[in-house]
């Protein structure tokens, strides 16, 4: 059943890419690499008003961000191309030729004033309120003379009679069934020959030989509607799996309400590719009911379609940045340089330089930072370490009250300024071994005496580990800061 799969997803540029259609993609692209398939990335811009080719591109970066690669599509090309729908439209054209021929669609000469009426009876005498047919019913001669004459006219689908019941077995939601009796003849191609979402769809989908057609339930309805575009194109039916779609944390369908939606938003808001990866997958399905963290090869190694969940998924920024928190800590030493060094140039804070000349000393820093930082940005990283780029740090007026002007503080400074004095090897773990001895000496107690020392280097109370930040100080620097904030201290 799984040979030879193809999927794809097909965004409508009207918009940037947003997390559920960023989860689609994922999903599209894990079922593709898991069973050696392609993954075809279609551009479905038939809404010329709506769509931009700077959402093109939004899309296509975000993608790529992502890590989710296409086998064919945009700037990649492949042989079932084009891959914009408004570049298709030959193909469209040729499709509706042979329903045309085959009996399967008809011209409908209703105006919108008589398709109004139609649904007002309906809506006040009750009944079925798709189109009612009228047109169904014209002779072929006389079509062909009102077409010729120049009447406007659309091209309806005709759904057979005596089909039976529509059933499919999704490979998320198992079996669903539409009544034949509730489906609309509805529009193929519009009064100007362009074509419908329901039948370029079905046209495009065919043509690439698209064997899965994994999306958002939102599109559960269309289905019925595309398996008679399908059957009257006498194309093979693809496997079709829905999955439910991403609420908020109040059960509403996810939307600006609910904060950021698009990905790049989240990416500017410092969130991980493989963390935002990580989350999304999970969103919906599981390796298993305690799995959380997993890279991008087991996600292609275990990603199977029948673990998919049917219920919403329940979108958590919380989880997601603790998520992200725990992608930070593992990440490579080195990136989290480059990614810092830009920060710490435009808080003004360094140079670009110092990346090279001072890179083991940024590479020793982060360690003590990473534990610390849940998002990429300026504002969770800069704060956290501007002291260590500042000749004096700015002294917190509440830690000053808290701490320095604590009975003993000063004391404390005095001893701890002579023991680090004295060191050789001036290194966390000599650091430490001299400021523990600080309250034997001097009889002030062990907390107020750290946190003495931290207030007086750092400027706060809440700082990296204390020993560590004081080796990146060093000495002269970290003895300085010692002095000058003694005045400050009370004895
Ligand atoms: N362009 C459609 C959308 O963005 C694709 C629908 C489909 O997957 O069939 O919703």
């Amino acid at each position: 059943m799984t040979d030879n799969v193809r999927v794809r997803f097909a965004p409508s540029p009207t918009g940037h890419l947003h997390i559920g259609g960023a989860r689609t993609a994922i999903y599209n692209w894990a079922f593709a690499r898991h069973h050696g398939g392609s993954f075809v990335l279609r551009i479905d811009d038939t809404d010329k008003e709506r769509s931009t080719d700077e959402n093109t591109q939004a899309i296509l970066r975000a993608m790529r961000w992502l890590g989710l690669d296409w086998d064919e599509g945009p700037e990649v090309g492949g042989d079932r191309g084009p891959y914009y729908q408004t570049q298709r439209s030959e193909n469209y054209a040729v499709a509706l030729e042979t329903l045309k021929a085959n009996g399967h669609a008809y011209p409908c000469f209703c105006t919108a004033e008589q398709l109004e009426a139609q649904r007002e009876t309906a809506r006040t005498v009750g009944g079925f309120s798709g189109y009612d047919r009228t047109c169904r019913h014209i002779q072929s001669a006389e079509a062909q003379e009102r077409i010729a004459a120049g009447e406007p006219h659309v091209w309806r689908v005709k759904v057979p009679d005596d089909r039976g019941d529509i059933t499919i077995e999704d490979a998320i939601r198992g079996t669903v069934t539409w009544p034949i009796d509730a489906m609309d003849d509805f529009i193929l191609a519009r009064t100007d020959g362009t074509p419908t979402y329901m039948f370029a769809t079905v046209v495009d989908d065919w043509q690439m030989g698209i064997t899965h057609i994994i999306r958002g339930d939102d599109h559960l309805s269309n289905t019925p509607r595309q398996i008679t575009v399908y059957e009257a194109l006498e194309a093979p039916v693809p496997i079709f799996a829905h999955m439910s779609l991403i609420f908020g944390p109040d059960g509403k369908r996810l939307s600006k309400r609910h904060g950021a939606t698009s990905v790049e938003a989240y990416r500017d808001e410092g969130i991980l590719s493989e963390a935002l990866l990580n989350y999304l997958a999970l969103l919906g399905w599981s390796i298993d009911d305690k799995t959380t963290l997993f890279d991008r090869e087991t996600l292609i190694r275990e990603f199977d379609l029948s673990r998919v969940s049917k219920n919403p998924g329940i979108w958590d920024p919380e989880k997601l940045e603790w998520m992200n928190g725990v992608y930070i800590r593992d990440m490579a030493v080195d990136e989290f340089v480059d990614r810092m060094v830009p920060m710490l140039v435009n808080a003004g804070l360094a140079a670009p330089e110092i990346a090279e000349h001072s890179r083991d000393w940024l590479r020793a820093l982060v360690p003590l930072l990473a534990e610390r930082v849940r998002r990429m940005i300026p504002d969770e990283i800069v704060p956290k370490v501007r002291f260590l780029f500042v000749e004096f740090p700015e002294m917190d007026p509440a830690s000053v009250d808290k701490v320095l002007a604590k009975e003993g503080a000063g004391t404390a400074l005095d001893e701890a300024a002579r023991l680090l004095e004295a060191l050789a090897d001036f290194s966390a773990g000599p650091i430490e071994e001299a400021l523990r001895q600080v309250p034997e000496a001097t009889g002030v107690k062990a907390k107020l005496a750290f946190q003495a020392v931290r207030v007086a280097v750092t400027g706060t109370m809440v700082s990296p580990p204390l020993f560590e930040s004081l080796e990146l100080l060093g000495k002269v620097g970290a003895l300085a800061r010692i002095e000058k904030a003694r005045p400050l201290a009370a004895e």
